[in-house]
């Protein structure tokens, strides 16, 4: 049947917007590793960002209780009101805010894509850093705002950290800068943004009036003794900060249990709600209660040590790798790889490596290695290495990237 006006043009069937999407990679490398795997291929498995290892038994239990006990009927749109107390008091900011700053979500991409659609109006545009996480910009245009990313003038390379002046030059010349959003600990670099760097990006958003969006999911998992920086949070700058976290890294297994939240000026969070009322009515209530569990107790270390030690393993198991310098990770559990050095170079079977995406199927396909390609994170060039995996596939990996660069001409 026609409708009124013709046959529905094929091109027309999915928005213009969602039409361009891809799926995000990490959830892609997932279905490529195992179906490696189904195969009976090897795999050595760098590309997801998740925990593994078994999941606690009270975040278990939480959920299983609430369950049993029937608490599985509508919740308040913003969260348990319980957890949105334990979100401050994980935080540090009891003293700060009050559960009216609070909202719960479905994982932490969910409090980011409220906060775009809160606080954006078409055309805004969005500042992220210089590798932005891959979800960050099919977030921002869902909510119709304009990503740009904050690149470090050339020469002045820091790991791809941007400075202070970076931010200046882009609000300069984008006058409809809406917000900046930093990721600390950074993922894909495995960077971190010091106290002192930090607080010069936020004073600059506060001189602009712009608001300062900290994604901070990583926090717990900073290395070596040093102390998450937190953000000042005053008179100033409380009407510009809001942070966003989640249950997703900072503990073992719990990426699916698919909560976040996030903290900010209580205008912004009611209108956050009032969208969520519309559109989730909050996420699902058992799973809040594993959230609650797992934050209300004092935080357990073993994750992060472990972790600090799989990245010395990777440091010293990748020394020396062919083409690849290898950067330090202050925090979070990615090593980002510079690979330019291979990007002309030729494989075996005669094809060039031009970017990122090419030598990351290059290493699927002739060692079994699964990355993440630097391009999906808008850096071509580097490739992001997870070593939250076990030790034989960060040991037996590197050796058969190792095989795999050797290969190349
Ligand atoms: N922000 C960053 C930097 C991430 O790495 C991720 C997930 O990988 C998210 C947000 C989304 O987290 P969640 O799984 O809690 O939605």
């Amino acid at each position: 049947m026609a409708w009124i006006g013709g046959p529905m043009n094929e091109c027309d069937r999915i928005s213009a917007k969602l039409g361009k999407f891809r799926p995000s990679l990490t959830l892609e490398l997932k279905r490529l590793a195992s179906e490696r795997q189904q195969l009976g291929l090897q795999v050595f498995d760098f590309g997801l960002g998740e925990t593994k290892g078994e999941l606690a038994p009270h975040i278990r239990e939480a959920g299983e209780r609430a369950y049993r006990e029937g608490q599985t009927m509508y919740g308040d749109p913003a969260g348990l009101p319980e957890l949105r107390q334990a979100v401050l008091d994980w935080l540090g900011l009891a003293g700060e805010y009050t559960t009216e700053n609070v909202v719960i979500t479905a994982g932490a991409k969910q409090s980011l894509f409220n906060i775009f659609l809160a606080v954006c109006n078409p055309a805004d545009v969005v500042l992220f850093d210089a590798a932005p996480w891959v979800s960050y910009q099919p977030l921002a245009t869902s909510a119709y705002a304009s990503p740009v990313m904050v690149l470090p003038r050339a020469g002045t390379e820091n790991h791809l950290k941007i400075c202070p002046e970076d931010l200046r030059r882009n609000l300069k010349m984008r006058p409809h800068a809406k917000l900046f959003l930093l990721n600390n600990p950074v993922n894909p670099t495995g960077q971190l943004y010091e106290a002192e760097e930090l607080e010069a990006l936020l004073q600059i958003c506060v001189e602009h009036q712009i608001y300062f969006i900290l994604d901070r999911l990583y926090w717990r998992l900073v290395f070596d003794g040093h102390e998450y920086p937190d953000p000042r949070l005053d008179a100033e700058t409380k009407r510009w900060v809001i942070q966003v976290d989640g249950l997703s890294k900072n503990f073992r297994r719990t990426g699916g249990i698919r909560i976040g939240w996030s903290v900010g000026p209580s205008d912004v969070t009611r209108a956050m709600v009032n969208l969520q009322s519309h559109y989730t009515a909050g996420p699902a209530v058992p799973t809040q209660h594993s959230a609650l569990a797992a934050i209300r107790n004092a935080y357990d270390p073993e994750l992060r040590s472990d972790l600090q030690r799989k990245r010395d393993l990777l440091q010293s198991e990748a020394k020396a790798l062919p083409y690849v310098g290898v950067w330090p990770t202050p925090a979070s559990f990615y090593s980002f790889w510079d690979v330019r050095a291979t990007l002309g170079k030729r494989t075996p079977e005669g094809s060039t490596i031009c970017t990122s995406d090419d030598l990351a199927w290059h290493l699927i396909q002739s060692a079994g290695v699964v990355t993440g390609s630097g391009a999906a994170f808008m850096q071509d060039g580097f490739l992001r290495i997870s070593f939250a995996t076990p030790d034989e596939q960060i040991v037996g990996g590197v050796c058969a990237a190792r095989a795999a660069l050797e290969q190349l001409q």
